[in-house]
C-alpha cells in the first residue's frame, strides 16, 4: 500500500478531519493556513486522493491505495474530479480561472460524487477572482469541496475566510524535521545548517540547493570586504555573474539579521548561519547595531522594489546597496 504524502507532523490534522468525515461534520470549504514549505499542498492532495480512491467507497478509515485508477488519475494530474486552481503565467490567479471553476462545480461528477478542488496559493486571487470565488463558497454546491492553501491567509476577504473551516498548519519540532529530512534525502549534505537557515521548515531546508549555501559564503565575503576592510564595492559586485538580486537580497537580510543577534545576544544559540560565524562576528564587531538594523531595514526596502511593478535596475541597485553598506551611511 502506498500512502501518498504523508508528512508526520501532520497526523493530528488528519485524524481530526477524518473524525469529521466519520461524524458527518465536513465542512465545504477549508481553509488550510501555515508557512510555505510546510506540507499543505502534500496535505490537501493527500485528502483528496483519500477521498476520491475507489477504496475509500467500501472502507472510509483507510489511506489511499495508490493503485486504484482514481490514485493513478490523481498521480497524473488528471483525475476529472479534481481541480488545481493556480497562478497561470502572472501572480495572480484570475477572475477566468474561477470562472470556470464555478461552470465545472456546477456538473454533475463523473465518478464517485465528490468534486474537489485546491486553490493554491489562494492570496494569489485578485479581487475580481476572490469575489466570484466569494459567491461559491456563499452558496455551495453539493457534492462540493474546495481547500483555499495560504502562507498569508491575513491577505483574503474576511468574509472568503469567514466561509471556510481554518486548519492552522504549523512548523514541525526540530527533531522531527531532522528526522524527515534523514529518511526522505539520505543524500542531503549539512540537514541542521539548511534548516536552520529555512527557520526550521523541512521543505524548504529540502529546496535549500548546494548553490545557495555556496552563494552565502561569496556574499558574506562581499559584505566583509566593503563593510570592514573598505574594499571597492564595484569589484564586489563584479564577484557575482549575472546575479538574482531577489535570492542575494534575502540571503543579505538573514546574514544581517544573525549580525544583529550576535551583537545583541552575545551567543551563536540563536543564529541561522553557524558555519560562517567568523566572518558574521567580524562584521557585527565592527559595525554598530543601528546601523546593522538600518541596512536590514534597507535591504526590506530594495526587496520590495524588486518583487513590485517599477522593474528597477538590479544591477545599479546591487551596486548602491553595497556603496552605502561600505559608507555606512544608510540612515
Ligand atoms: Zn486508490
Amino acid at each position: 500500500m502506498e500512502i501518498v504524502d504523508i508528512l508526520p507532523w501532520q497526523d493530528e490534522i488528519r485524524n481530526r478531519i477524518s473524525d469529521q468525515f466519520l461524524n458527518q461534520k465536513l465542512p465545504h470549504a477549508f481553509l488550510f493556513e501555515g508557512p510555505a514549505g510546510v506540507g499543505k499542498f502534500e496535505f490537501a492532495r493527500g485528502l483528496a486522493q483519500k477521498f476520491l480512491c475507489n477504496r475509500f467507497l467500501s472502507d472510509t478509515n483507510i489511506a489511499p491505495c495508490g493503485s486504484c485508477t482514481a490514485c493513478l488519475l490523481i498521480k497524473a494530474g488528471t483525475h476529472s474530479d479534481l481541480r488545481l486552481i493556480q497562478p497561470v503565467d502572472s501572480k495572480q490567479i484570475k477572475i477566468d480561472q474561477i470562472r470556470d471553476l464555478i461552470l465545472w462545480v456546477g456538473k454533475t461528477s463523473l465518478r464517485n460524487g465528490l468534486k474537489i478542488t485546491i486553490v493554491e496559493p489562494a492570496e494569489q486571487m485578485n479581487q475580481r477572482s476572490a469575489n466570484a470565488l466569494l459567491k461559491c463558497l456563499e452558496e455551495p454546491a453539493p457534492n462540493t469541496m474546495i481547500m483555499l492553501l495560504s502562507s498569508r491567509a491575513g491577505s483574503l476577504l474576511p468574509t472568503i475566510r469567514s466561509r471556510c473551516q481554518t486548519v492552522k498548519f504549523t512548523i514541525p519540532s526540530r527533531n522531527m524535521a531532522l528526522d524527515w529530512l534523514s529518511q526522505t534525502a539520505p543524500e542531503l549534505e549539512d540537514p541542521e545548517l539548511r534548516l536552520d537557515i529555512a527557520d526550521g521548515i523541512p521543505g524548504l531546508a529540502l529546496s535549500v540547493s548546494n548553490d545557495d549555501l555556496k552563494i552565502r559564503l561569496q556574499i558574506v565575503e562581499a559584505m566583509k570586504s566593503v563593510m570592514v576592510e573598505k574594499g571597492s564595492a564595484l569589484s564586489a559586485v563584479r564577484l557575482f555573474k549575472k546575479p538574482n538580486l531577489e535570492s542575494i537580497l534575502l540571503i543579505c537580510a538573514t546574514l544581517l539579521a544573525d549580525c544583529v543577534k550576535l551583537k545583541l545576544t552575545k551567543t551563536d544559540l540563536v543564529i541561522k548561519n553557524k558555519d560562517i560565524i567568523s566572518e558574521l562576528s567580524t562584521i557585527a564587531n565592527h559595525c554598530n547595531v543601528q546601523f546593522l538594523i538600518a541596512a536590514y531595514e534597507r535591504i526590506g526596502r530594495d526587496l520590495k522594489s524588486v518583487r513590485g511593478p517599477s522593474n528597477p535596475n538590479e544591477s545599479l541597485l546591487f551596486e548602491s546597496l553595497m556603496i552605502d553598506l561600505g559608507r555606512e551611511t544608510l540612515l
